[in-house]
């Protein structure tokens, strides 16, 4: 499993000159294409011309080269065969999954997804579209075999359950699903060059590009890789979500993100480093923290097993702060006193962002649902940044969980 460099994936990719040479590729901003000649274009509503048909392309919300070119890069940087880009992570999931099923199918997910997610499979989706959806402990595999009937489409997981941090043993749910001829989707949000899911077995994987692979907190943008079929038929004319429901891309924020991919390596690398540092110290002062880098994680050795090679284990840890006040209390103190990262939702910013999740990112689960996930109402999401030096940082942190009490207390 360790034979694969996402990095390299990425480098050894065909290099997209831009227009007159240029070391970066070219914006395609045109809405619209011409054809040289006439015959060409009703082969390409056809169905029988397309960017890989002789470089054919049609409407700005069909394939645009520039975006198309992004979707290839995430697809190098994943192991799939190709990808394409939409305009939000949520976007990318819905595509994924109304193109996948049909109304009276079955999704058996996760029961620890991004709030978001979890309202579209549980609410949404159900209601607007007829889909009936289960949920499972995902790290019992058991319970996953049963959830399923003769009507699933689809296995979805993330491959760091958020906010909980457990992983999920993807080869073996590829297994499951494939053995009942269902697909495996996974969200890879939380761990890009970290995770493969594809090399793992994984058909279809998902990204919110707002997060890690941009980095900079700046663009809402998302990503589906998978089999050249597959991301074609997203785009087919009558039956593709992305074509219809029409969830675009802007060609300039293609190209913005594609320039931040080539530093995604070192940047995983040292959110995972500082993370691994923070959680250890943390657990040194015996205040409860989850991240999967410490041997005591359940899925500490799975992850290992799972991880490529050289990029850590991801740039997020929990800290249980006991009661929702005091974890407030802590995040408050850090922001406006420490000016130590932001009281905000999201993650993947070069800088750190904190986040209450029963109060917020995960507040779409009931407080049973919140109960069963593990998901504590003390429970401090950190998604860890780079900036400033690591021992100013650590200090910082240090000094607030002694100000609320933390550091000794019994939560
Ligand atoms: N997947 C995960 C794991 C997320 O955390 C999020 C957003 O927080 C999404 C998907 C949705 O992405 P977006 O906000 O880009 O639509």
């Amino acid at each position: 499993m360790k034979d694969f460099d996402p990095i390299e994936s990425l480098a050894n990719m065909r290099h997209e000159f831009g227009e007159h040479g240029g070391v970066n590729m070219s914006i395609e901003t045109s809405t619209t294409f011409t054809v040289m000649d006439a015959e060409t274009m009703p082969a390409i509503f056809q169905g029988n011309r397309g960017p890989e048909d002789g470089g054919c392309y049609l409407y700005g919300r069909h394939f645009n080269p520039t975006v198309y070119v992004l979707g290839k890069q995430v697809a190098s940087l994943e192991g799939a065969e190709t990808g394409y880009c939409t305009a939000s992570g949520m976007s990318a999931i819905s595509a994924t999954v109304l193109q996948l099923c049909g109304c009276g199918d079955h999704i058996v997910s996760s029961d620890t997804v991004y709030g978001g997610t979890f309202a579209l499979f549980k609410e949404y989706l159900p209601a607007k579209a007829g889909l009936d959806v289960t949920f499972v402990d995902m790290t019992d595999p058991a319970r996953v075999e049963a959830a399923f009937t003769n009507k699933t489409r689809l296995l979805y997981v993330e491959t760091m359950s958020n906010p909980t941090l457990r992983v999920p043993d993807i080869p073996r749910l590829a297994k499951i699903a494939h053995d009942r001829g269902a697909k495996l989707v996974v969200d890879n949000t939380f761990c890009p060059v970290i995770v493969s899911p594809v090399h793992l077995g994984a058909d279809i994987v998902v990204h919110s590009l707002t997060k890690f692979i941009n980095g900079a907190s700046d663009i809402v943008a998302g990503a589906v890789c998978g089999s050249t079929e597959f991301v074609t038929s997203l785009m087919d004319l009558h039956m593709g979500s992305l074509m219809l429901l029409g969830p675009t891309m802007d060609p300039r924020v293609a190209f913005n993100i594609s320039s931040r991919l080539p530093h995604l390596g070192l940047r995983m690398v040292e959110h995972s480093r500082r993370a691994m540092i923070f959680a250890e110290r943390v657990r040194n002062l015996g205040v409860p923290v989850i991240y999967p880098g410490l041997d005591e994680h359940p899925d500490h050795a799975l992850l290992t097993r799972l991880a490529n090679d050289g990029y850590g284990l991801g740039g997020i840890f929990c800290v249980d702060l006991g009661t929702t006040a005091r974890a407030q209390q802590f995040m408050e103190s850090l922001q406006n006193r420490g000016r130590f990262g932001f009281m905000a939702v999201s993650l993947g910013y070069f800088d750190t962002l904190m986040s209450c999740s029963a109060s917020s990112t995960s507040s779409e689960l009931s407080d049973e649902e919140q109960r069963r996930a593990g998901i504590l109402p003390g429970l401090v999401r950190v998604s860890i940044g780079y900036t400033g030096a690591l021992e100013q940082r650590w200090e910082q942190f240090e000094q607030a969980l002694r100000e609320v009490g933390a550091v000794g207390a019994k939560v």
